[in-house]
């Protein structure tokens, strides 16, 4: 029920203002955000990688207003990259990015965002990785999968984000697992009508089980974007089934969110990714993880009134 009241609260402006200033929130937001800036997250990616972990790191922040916030976006993107080409990291480190950040929402702006996010994506090739868009709302798909298959013509490894509860992301991983594209499935954290999107629990997990088998039959490589240990067990289940190795599939978790199972399953010789976001402009994407799980939220209502 608190869910689509907190996802409707990360659109709102008011509630970005009061939050972002609340005294406590930061501490609070540290769990899921572990950095603000480039040398807050060097020694986290140092640490994680060191226990074996594989990265794929998120400059926070989306839903821009003018063209210049677009270019400091590509700016921290490329910032970031300068730090990793000194950690010699290779594609252990990828990027995830969101091209609301990139401009995609202004007037010209699927122009606009894939002119901003190509040199991301040279710049990240430049130092052997790769970056994956990720999936916003229903209504900026269409743009972000024709972006990744213009990016694709030359950077056959930049990866995409499907979302296991809309009613088209069957037909897209058909698609996509055709062309031989690396594609994360997730359930999908946004607010969408019944119109486009399944609603319940169990239609969204049964929903997943049936597109993850499209990938993994499929000739890409599928990316397993969730910590629900039933899904994670199928999606083992499944690559076995399908005769993939260790390395032809990955599991992928939001760092601070069941960080004893990163380390479970990379101990057992699988790729364990960890979606790691760091930045100023972090409320979208703490609000995401608020809806995500009603007990976060009362640990946040919690430090506001026990400060
Ligand atoms: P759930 O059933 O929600 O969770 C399973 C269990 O995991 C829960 O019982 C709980 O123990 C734990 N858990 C899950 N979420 C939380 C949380 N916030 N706090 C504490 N515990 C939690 N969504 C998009 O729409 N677009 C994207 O591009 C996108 N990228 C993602 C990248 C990665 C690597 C991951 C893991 C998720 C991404 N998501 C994205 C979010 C995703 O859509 C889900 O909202 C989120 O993963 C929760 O779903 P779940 O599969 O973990 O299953």
């Amino acid at each position: 029920m608190l869910g689509p009241v907190i996802l409707a609260a990360s659109r709102s402006d008011r509630m970005r203002r009061l939050i972002s200033a609340a005294p406590v929130t930061k501490q609070v937001v540290d769990r899921f955000i572990p950095g603000e800036t480039v040398a807050d997250i060097v020694p986290i990616i140092k640490d994680l990688t060191a226990k074996g972990l594989e990265l794929t790191m998120d400059v926070v922040g989306e839903d821009i207003t003018t063209p210049e916030q677009a270019t400091a976006a590509r700016d921290a993107y490329l910032a970031l990259i300068e730090h990793l080409e000194q950690l010699e990291l290779g594609e252990r480190v990828e990027m995830s990015v969101k091209l609301s950040m990139f401009g995609q929402a202004l007037e010209g702006g699927h122009e606009l965002a894939l002119a901003n996010v190509r040199p991301v994506v040279e710049a990240a090739a430049a130092i052997g990785t790769t970056v994956t868009l990720d999936a916003e709302d229903h209504t900026t798909l269409d743009s972000m999968f024709a972006i990744h298959e213009e990016l694709r013509k030359d950077f056959p490894q930049t990866g995409c984000v499907i979302q296991a509860y809309l009613f088209r992301t069957e037909a897209d991983a058909r698609r996509l697992a055709a062309s031989g594209s690396r594609v994360r499935l997730v359930k999908g954290a946004y607010k969408e009508p019944a119109e486009v999107a399944y609603q319940q629990k169990h239609e969204i997990d049964k929903a997943y089980v049936r597109v993850l088998r499209i990938l993994m039959e499929g000739e890409g490589y599928p990316m397993i974007g969730s910590h629900d240990p039933r899904l994670i067990a199928i999606a083992q289940e499944l690559a076995h089934k399908a005769g993939r190795k260790l390395d032809e599939y990955e599991f992928q978790m939001l760092y601070g969110i069941r960080s004893d199972e990163h380390l479970r399953l990379a101990a057992e010789g699988h790729r364990m990714r960890v979606y790691t976001a760091y930045g100023t402009d972090w409320y979208g994407y703490f609000m995401r993880r608020l809806a995500e799980k009603p007990a976060n939220l009362r640990f946040f209502l919690r430090s506001m009134v026990s400060k």
